[in-house]
């Protein structure tokens, strides 16, 4: 693991990923990976930032000259509003930024392009004609995926523990909001809760899951909860760490200009 530094006591570098909690994240030695099988002497470190804090944080690293910044839980609508300069428009419709580039206060969402990526490799197809998922959780990602997954024609069931939440979603994508985490008759089912890192279970109704079904897990590490409760129900399953090399990867590409070594960027985190 890196070690993670407090914004106020940034060193210099070249990029960062801020978040709260932030240890866990393994972007640093990912990234790191790609710079060193390019041969690039960049350094990309871990910044713990609070909430209340995004902006500030993100002006001090301005001015130490950070390129670029990756933006993680639960920061990302706080980062997409301290950006002023070019904000694409899925991010500004998610309202959600994950990467951002520091010297213009530009912003994109990787994280819905490098989620399509990881359902074409595992589905075969990031396509839902004909097909239902189950999303758990209503935070940025899940915005941000919820409308990928709209946009590529799925039927989508909405659970989040705070309903206001996934209400709110609802008023801008078609989601059916449900009080129950209910897998029935889903292809996909989706937690982008933050539950995983703190070791929490999600009361999903596993009994009911098909048993096609894939069970994906947007936070990674060892035995998730939730894949282990999907395991027990003999689904296929997925953890965070293909995600985390797709956007990782198209961030690099956004903030460098050229596609990273992929497999470098793998090998490192696995
Ligand atoms: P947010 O903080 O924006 O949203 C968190 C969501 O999790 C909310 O819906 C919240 O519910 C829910 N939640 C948190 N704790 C619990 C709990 N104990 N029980 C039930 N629900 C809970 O986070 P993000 O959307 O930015 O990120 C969510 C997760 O996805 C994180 O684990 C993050 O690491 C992971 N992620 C991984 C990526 C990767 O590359 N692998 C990319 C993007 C995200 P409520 O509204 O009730 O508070």
């Amino acid at each position: 693991m890196a070690q993670v530094f407090s914004w106020r006591e940034a060193p210099v570098a070249d990029f960062a990923v801020i978040g709260d909690p932030v240890h866990h994240s393994r972007s640093p030695q990912m990234h790191a990976a790609a710079y060193s099988a390019h041969g690039l002497s960049y350094r990309y470190v871990p910044i713990h930032v609070l909430p209340g804090e995004v902006g500030p944080a993100l002006h001090h690293l301005q001015q130490l000259g950070y390129q670029g910044v990756n933006v993680t839980v639960p920061h990302k609508e706080e980062a997409l509003d301290w950006c002023t300069g070019e904000v694409d428009r899925f991010a500004l419709a998610v309202r959600a930024a994950n990467t951002l580039r520091l010297s213009t206060r530009d912003a994109t969402n990787t994280d819905a392009p490098g989620f399509r990526d990881t359902l074409r490799d595992h589905l075969g197809t990031h396509g839902g004609e004909g097909r239902r998922c189950l999303v758990l959780g209503a935070g940025g990602s899940a915005r941000a995926l919820i409308t990928a997954l709209h946009q590529d024609g799925w039927q989508i069931r909405l659970y989040n523990r705070t309903r206001s939440r996934a209400e709110e979603i609802a008023r801008t994508v078609p989601v059916e909001v449900v009080d129950e985490a209910n897998p029935e008759g889903c292809d996909l089912i989706l937690n982008t809760t933050s539950a995983s890192l703190g070791g929490e279970t999600l009361p999903i109704l596993w009994d009911l899951a098909s048993t096609g079904a894939l069970a994906y897990d947007l936070a990674y590490g060892d035995s998730l909860p939730f894949l282990e409760g999907a395991k027990a129900r003999g689904l296929a399953t997925l953890d965070g760490l293909d995600l985390l090399v797709a956007q990782g990867a198209r961030s690099f590409e956004w903030w460098l200009g050229f596609a990273p070594d992929l497999s470098a960027m793998a090998g490192a985190i696995r």
